[in-house]
C-alpha cells in the first residue's frame, strides 16, 4: 500500500464531506484592538475592517487591560519570552509560585498547579486521578467538555453519563453502581454551549451520599462569579464541598493557561505522576505575570462583574423584546438557536459581511445536529447601541434568510 497515496485519499474525501456539510472550519483573522475592547479589526476577502465582537471568550477584556499589558511588557523586559525549559527543567520562577499561590488562596484551596492550558489541566489531572485507585468509577455530565471527555478516556476508569443537569439520572447512576468502588463526579459550573448553570449544592450532596470525589471545571466562571471572582463555588458558597476545581486563564482572566485547586496531597500527586505537566514546557513568564496580574485586578472589581450581569441581562432582555429565539441561559453566555450547520454559518456570515458584527456558529459535534447555534457572549464593554445593533442585525437576518 502506498500510504502517503491513501492517506492524502482519505484527507480530501473527509475535508470534502466537511465542506459538503457545512461543518469545515474557516478561522475568521480577528484582531484585537488594545483599548477598544469588543471593537476588533476583521481582516476579510475585502481588506480589513473594524467590526463588533460577540463572541470573544476574552469575558471581562482583561486581555487588554492596561495593568496586564504593562506586566507581561514588563515580565518581558526584565525575564525574556519564554521559560525556557519544564517546571522540573529550570522553567518553574518565583513567578510560577507566585501565580500558584495566588490561585490557591483565590479558591480556598491549600494549593494550586498551573498548566499549558485549561485543555491540558482537564486531561492531565483526570487522566491521573482517576487511574490512582483500582476500580475507579468516573460519572460524567453528557455537556461536559472534550478535555475533561479525553482526561477520562485516558484513565481505566468504568465511565458512566448523566444526561446533562438530571441528578435524579446521576443518582441511579450512583446507586447502581458497586459501593466499594472509587468514585468521582466530574461537572462544569457555567456550561459554555448552553449558558446554563450546575446546581452545586445538590451535587455536591450526591457525592457525600455516596462516598465520590467532586471534580468541577469552572473555566467559564473564573473571574465572573462570586464576591471576589473566584467562580460559581464561591458564589455559591460551595468551594468548600469541591474536591478539585480546575480552570483556565484564558477566559475571564484573558490571557492563558489553565489549573486545578484542592487538597496539597492531590495537587502534589498530579504534579508529580501527570505527563500532560512533567513533559512540556512551562508557562512563559510574561503570561505568567500577565495572568497574576489580571487576577489580583479582577478580585478586587466587584463593580466589573456587576456591570457584566448588568449587560447580560440587558442583552437577553433585548432579544426578548425583538421577539428573538434563544436559550434558557442563566449566565453571560447567551445561545440564539439556528438549527441547521449550513443555516447557522449563513447567518454568521452575513452578520460580518453586512452588518460588521462577529458571533460564532456552533456546529456538531461541539453540539448535537439540529441544536446549532450562535454562541453569543455578553461582557461589560457592550454598550447599549451595541446591543441595538446587534437586535436589529440578527432580526433582519434571521427573518430574511438570503440563499447562502
Ligand atoms: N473546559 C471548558 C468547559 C472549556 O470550554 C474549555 C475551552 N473552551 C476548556 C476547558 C479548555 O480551556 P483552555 O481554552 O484554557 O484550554
Amino acid at each position: 500500500m502506498n500510504t502517503r497515496q491513501t492517506l492524502l485519499d482519505h484527507c480530501s474525501r473527509h475535508l470534502g464531506a466537511l465542506r459538503s456539510e457545512g461543518r469545515y472550519r474557516d478561522f475568521t483573522r480577528l484582531e484585537k484592538i488594545a483599548g477598544r475592547f469588543p471593537t476588533y479589526r476583521w481582516h476579510g476577502p475585502g481588506g480589513a475592517r473594524e467590526i463588533t465582537v460577540w463572541s470573544a471568550n476574552d469575558y471581562l477584556g482583561m486581555g487588554t487591560h492596561p495593568a496586564v499589558q504593562r506586566a507581561a511588557a514588563e515580565a518581558v523586559a526584565a525575564h525574556g519570552a519564554g521559560a525556557g525549559g519544564t517546571r522540573n527543567i529550570s522553567g518553574t520562577s518565583p513567578l510560577h509560585a507566585a501565580l500558584e499561590a495566588e490561585l490557591a488562596g483565590w479558591h480556598g484551596k491549600p494549593a494550586a498547579l498551573l498548566f499549558g492550558s485549561g485543555y491540558l489541566a482537564n486531561q492531565a489531572a483526570l487522566s491521573a486521578l482517576l487511574a490512582a485507585l483500582p476500580g475507579m468509577e468516573v460519572f460524567s455530565d453528557a455537556m461536559n467538555h472534550a478535555s475533561m471527555i479525553d482526561g477520562m478516556r485516558r484513565s481505566p476508569a468504568r465511565r458512566h453519563i448523566w444526561r446533562h443537569n438530571d441528578l435524579d439520572h446521576l443518582e441511579s447512576l450512583l446507586r447502581a453502581a458497586d459501593p466499594a468502588a472509587p468514585k468521582v463526579i466530574a461537572f462544569e459550573s457555567v456550561y459554555s454551549m448552553e449558558g446554563d448553570i450546575a446546581p452545586l449544592h445538590a451535587l455536591c450532596d450526591l457525592a457525600e451520599k455516596y462516598g465520590a470525589l467532586t471534580y468541577l471545571d469552572e473555566v467559564h466562571a473564573v473571574g465572573l462569579y462570586g464576591a471576589e471572582g473566584a467562580g460559581i463555588a464561591e458564589r455559591d458558597g460551595a468551594a468548600a464541598r469541591i474536591d478539585v476545581i480546575e480552570g483556565t486563564l484564558a477566559k475571564g482572566v484573558g490571557v492563558f493557561g489553565g489549573y486545578i485547586a484542592g487538597e496539597a496531597e492531590l495537587v502534589d500527586y498530579v504534579r508529580s505522576v501527570a505527563g500532560g505537566l512533567i513533559f512540556t514546557t512551562a508557562l512563559p513568564p510574561p503570561t505568567v505575570a500577565a495572568a497574576l496580574a489580571s487576577i489580583r485586578h479582577i478580585r478586587a472589581d466587584a463593580p466589573l462583574r456587576a456591570r457584566l450581569a448588568e449587560r447580560a441581562a440587558a442583552l437577553k432582555a433585548a432579544l426578548d423584546a425583538a421577539g428573538l429565539p434563544r436559550l434558557d441561559s442563566h449566565s453571560h453566555i447567551v445561545p440564539v438557536p439556528v438549527p441547521g450547520a449550513d443555516a447557522c454559518r449563513a447567518v454568521a456570515r452575513r452578520m460580518l459581511e453586512e452588518f460588521s458584527i462577529y458571533v460564532t456558529p456552533i456546529n456538531y459535534p461541539t453540539v448535537p445536529r439540529g441544536t446549532e447555534r450562535l454562541r453569543l457572549c455578553a461582557t461589560p464593554f457592550h454598550d447599549d447601541a451595541m446591543i441595538a445593533g446587534l437586535v436589529r442585525a440578527l432580526g433582519e437576518v434571521l427573518r430574511m434568510p438570503k440563499a447562502a
